[in-house]
């Protein structure tokens, strides 16, 4: 994804910025990504956060994801159960769950 260096200067008002993320933001993130196609400062407006922020935790869930049948999937790690967005339906572990080390398919993917 490209982003303009002239867009993280733009005035944002982020209501929330101070806000702590909760899971459900991170639930709202992973779906306004896959509704805008990634469209960060879109996100950013409807979520009330920056941009810079929006980025940040998008990275985190390794939302920007290339791949054949790119979708939410329910993750099927134990006990995770969260939407992620997958590149095909061959991968059902979401990106937290693969960081996991805990986890015996910590190292799968
Ligand atoms: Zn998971």
């Amino acid at each position: 994804m490209q982003l303009s260096l002239l867009e993280w200067s733009a005035p944002v008002v982020a209501p929330k910025a101070a806000m702590p993320w909760t899971e459900a933001d991170y639930d709202r993130l992973t779906a306004l990504y896959a509704e805008t196609g990634g469209n960060i400062r879109a996100i950013a407006a409807m979520m009330g956060r920056t941009p810079t922020a929006i980025w940040t935790k998008a990275s985190y869930l390794c939302l920007a994801v290339e791949g054949n049948d790119v979708k939410l999937r329910r993750c099927l790690g134990d006990g995770c159960g969260k939407k992620f967005l997958s590149p095909d339906k061959g991968v059902r572990i979401c990106s937290r769950c693969k960081q996991n080390r805990d986890l015996p398919w910590g190292v799968v993917y």
